[in-house]
């Protein structure tokens, strides 16, 4: 028999176990990049040589208690088509990269620290975390967290009917946008990257981002 879990990052409630929440078929593959950096992080793993990362809108359908970054089977003694990993698909490449590297930890057949079962004894250890920790190899990639649609996109959540245009602030760490009204007074927003995905906060009047 598999032992099977619903693995969740970042949960903010005890974690569901229930593998059959799991669609390992859904979503996209995810860059080499990262899949390649997490499966080096864990040489011992069943899964170190065929485990695959997919970007998915939601890793598990939502709850009102918690909000997952990944989802993954329980391992370590998966089949190779069960060595699949999902990672939320709004999150920076980073952190996307961290939120793998957990995942594969997951594949690999560790379980979070507040869980019985085995934990790396080792740097590691805070990458099982439900909110993981940073991952030097992850840090490496540089890629710019937010895009301008992705900022336009934001904001458009927030003020549906009004034209929106977005500058950067600090290389598409964050951006400065204005959402304008013909009739209104314009409001301007900032958007940044969160582990919710990116976030749009009304400036007030005057006030400096
Ligand atoms: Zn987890």
């Amino acid at each position: 028999m598999l032992a099977l879990a619903s693995v969740i990052a970042a949960s903010l409630s005890p974690v569901p176990h229930d593998a059959a929440q799991i669609d390992l078929t859904a979503g996209q593959p995810a860059p080499r990049s990262i899949v390649e950096i997490a499966r080096a992080a864990w040489p011992e793993s069943p899964c170190a040589s065929t485990a695959s990362v997919r970007l998915v809108d939601e890793p598990l359908p939502p709850t009102d208690t918690f909000w997952a970054l990944g989802a993954a089977p329980l391992g370590p003694n998966l089949p190779p088509q069960m060595c699949v990993a999902l990672v939320r698909r709004t999150l920076s490449l980073r952190r996307a990269c961290d939120v793998a590297v957990h995942e594969l930890g997951h594949l690999a057949g560790y379980v979070h620290p507040d869980e019985a079962g085995p934990q790396p004894d080792d740097a590691r250890a805070p990458m099982m975390a439900h909110n993981p920790g940073s991952w030097p190899a992850c840090d490496a990639l540089d890629e710019k967290p937010l895009t301008r649609a992705t900022a336009i996109r934001a904001v458009r959540r927030v003020a549906p009917r009004r034209t929106i245009a977005c500058v950067t602030i600090k290389d598409g760490w964050y951006y400065l946008c204005r959402a304008r009204h013909p009739s209104r007074r314009t409001i301007r927003y900032t958007v940044e990257v969160t582990d919710e995905g990116p976030r749009a906060v009304k400036l007030a009047r005057g006030e400096r981002p």
